[in-house]
């Protein structure tokens, strides 16, 4: 254990609570390195330090190369090289990967030592705007919002260092934010710093935990009241119902901005509003995934509209914050939810190449129009890393390494919480300070069963959390073999106890087949934190693009898609759990070949069902098919995250 043998200094700074007048919060994160992954959590890490995560400073030179203006050069000066550490930094100290640590400590540096007597730090603007360079954004260098992301950087790097030159910078920054915002406020240079207020909130609160600084707070008051007035809207308008209404990024960062006020005012509004405004995504453009359409703007709940990967990971962050402030459950199903299913989907299995947008019904990966609000030369849907647009190819890195802190946090009654599932070990302090380990085994979400050990030299009294998710109705927690019979509040089982080196808890998630409805009557099948879609076979081409979008691959079905299920047979599987499991006896999941579960399902071929502008035409409505001569054939459907081309949401068929 003397692995992580913190010293008392960082102890305090790492597990500090929100100090008055902010509320005290049911969970805090805990330092970046006390969570470790394994099994395919830690091969997915590997495969991103192996792959884009790891090298886009070589792969994408001309913008995260030496010319970057975060590391003083003339080249770009805006969101990517922030939006690329906030995945690089935590990825790093969790692998505790030396080559990747010195590698972002080289942007750290600089980023540390640019800050001048104001408290400005970052690339500076010169006395005329540069000219424009095709695929670098050079201009608005004074802009708040890229520094709204590299805040996030150096509060992470301070999670995993304790390095205390990070406290010392940010106190002198918000020095400058509160003298400067007044006379340029947060769409001084750009609209996004407005929408993404939030992010900048938070960091404002996390600094005044540690230094206690009154003008943080009064920051905090200008930054609120400058930023978009998520809260308002999702109460009291309906634009969240309409389409096109709001950026698709946008609106998944602004969501967290509510709870991060709320530490400050405790007026249950603000959390009525993100449910609200949850809700209304969901019901005017939601997706099976846990996404919603918005290519990029908001655009209903069409399967064949397109999600934005940025989306997918902004929304992780925020639910993940949500639920720390709120204690919540429901938005860390919500969390699962995403990264179970929408994340693995939208990266190649190398990590060298991502989709800009992907769809919940997606039969062909080419470049080619289709129906999205905003298209980039049709590049959109194909896997590579400048299809599309660029800034998922920088900001795609936080999701998972995130992702991996979400699973352990500590308790704001000094115990641990094991909130979100996956194989991993966790060493960290409890009651007055005892150091203890849990491990952690189990192949969720492919199974319903996971195993915790607990080791510690000494004996030691605290609570343990565990959540119960929404959509298990009889979980039961064994400890050391015997049934614990305390009740779940709110989703949460505490087991207060005597806790002994070597006791172990296992945790079972029974999963029910279910069917839900989506766009037009579509049906969806999912199990526990799954989602399942048609098993097609993939045939990978590779585009030797020469213009701005780069070389790219193109997936072509070899087999058909155009199916209903059989609502006889999907009453059948529901309620049961007839799934065939594989053996896992692999180190990463999430592709068609090695996907763990499968469900066999009766279905039958829709001929009338075809191609429209390249994507599945429109899903036949699911009372008015009349196919009973047609044959059943027998479907399989896999995971979601474990496929590129899908149907996810389907007509029945009688
Ligand atoms: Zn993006």
């Amino acid at each position: 254990m003397s692995s992580l043998e913190l010293n008392h200094h960082q102890i305090q700074a790492f597990y500090t609570p929100n100090r008055f007048p902010l509320k005290p919060n049911p969970y805090l994160a805990l330092p970046i390195g006390a969570v470790t992954p394994a099994g395919w959590l830690r091969e997915q890490l590997v495969r991103m330090r192996n792959g884009l995560t790891g090298h886009l400073d070589v792969v994408y030179k001309e913008v995260l190369g030496d010319r970057n203006g975060w590391l003083g050069g003339d080249g770009d000066v805006w969101e990517r090289a922030p939006y690329w550490l906030d995945g690089l930094v935590p990825l790093a100290y969790i692998l505790n990967d030396g080559e990747l640590k010195d590698k972002a400590q080289n942007w750290i540096e600089w980023t540390l030592q640019s800050q001048d007597y104001t408290g400005y730090f970052g690339p500076r603007a010169p006395d005329v705007e540069p000219e424009a360079e095709e695929g670098l954004q050079r201009g608005n260098a004074g802009d708040w919002w890229p520094r709204m992301v590299m805040l996030k950087v150096l509060q992470q790097y301070f999670n995993a260092t304790g390095d205390v030159r990070v406290l010392d910078h940010m106190l002198r920054y918000f020095r400058y934010q509160l003298n400067t915002l007044p006379e340029k406020p947060l769409d001084h240079w750009s609209w996004w710093g407005k929408q993404r207020g939030g992010d900048n909130l938070a960091m404002v609160y996390w600094l005044y935990n540690l230094k206690g600084d009154f003008f943080l707070l009064e920051l905090a008051e200008l930054i609120h009241k400058q930023t978009y007035n998520w809260t308002d809207d999702f109460l009291n308008t309906k634009k969240v119902s309409e389409f096109y209404s709001f950026h698709c990024v946008n609106i998944a960062q602004g969501l967290k901005e509510p709870a991060i006020y709320f530490q400050r005012h405790q007026d249950r509004k603000y959390i009525e509003a993100i449910k609200k405004g949850l809700k209304d995504l969901e019901v005017y453009h939601g997706q099976p995934n846990g996404l919603f359409g918005g290519d990029e703007l908001l655009h209903g709940t069409n399967p064949v509209h397109g999600s934005e990967l940025c989306t997918a990971v902004e929304l992780m962050f925020s639910l993940e914050n949500i639920a720390a402030i709120t204690g919540d459950m429901e938005f860390l199903d919500h969390l699962e939810r995403i990264a179970f299913n929408a994340l693995p989907a939208q990266s190649n299995e190398d990590y060298t190449a991502r989709q800009y947008y992907q769809q919940t019904n997606q039969v062909l990966i080419s470049r080619d129009e289709r129906n999205f609000v905003t298209s980039h030369g049709h590049t959109d849907l194909c896997f590579g890393v400048l299809t599309g647009y660029p800034c998922c190819t920088a900001n795609m890195h936080q999701g998972w390494p995130k992702f991996v802190q979400s699973l352990w946090l500590a308790t704001a009654d000094d115990g641990l919480a094991a909130l979100v599932y996956s194989s991993s070990k966790v060493e960290a302090r409890v009651s007055s300070g005892t150091l203890v380990r849990f491990t952690e085994k189990t192949n969720y979400p492919f199974e319903d069963t996971v195993r915790f050990t607990f080791n510690s030299a000494e004996c030691v009294t605290f609570p343990f959390h565990l959540r119960i998710p929404l959509w298990c109705e009889n979980a039961r927690v064994a400890v050391n073999g015997e049934i614990w019979t305390g009740e779940a509040q709110n989703n949460i089982l505490v087991i207060n106890r005597l806790w002994t080196d070597g006791d172990v808890v296992v945790l079972q998630l029974p999963m029910k087949v279910i069917s839900k409805r989506w766009h037009e009557g579509a049906v969806a099948v999912e199990r526990g934190p799954l989602v399942f879609s048609l098993k097609i076979e993939e045939n990978w081409k590779k585009v030797d693009n020469t213009d701005k979008h780069g070389p790219f691959h193109e997936v072509y079905a070899g087999t058909p898609w155009n199916y209903g299920l059989s609502d006889r047979d999907l009453s059948r599987l529901s309620g049961t759990a007839e799934v065939e499991t594989g053996t896992l006896a692999y180190d990463y999941p999430w592709s068609l070949k090695n996907a763990p579960l499968q469900i066999k399902i009766k279905g039958k071929r829709l001929p009338a069902w075809k191609l429209y502008n390249h994507s599945a035409g429109p899903v036949p409505y699911s009372t008015q098919q009349n196919v009973e001569d047609a044959p059943e054939e027998e479907l399989t459907l896999v995971p979601y995250g474990c496929t590129k081309l899908r149907i996810t949401e389907f007509p029945l068929v009688r």
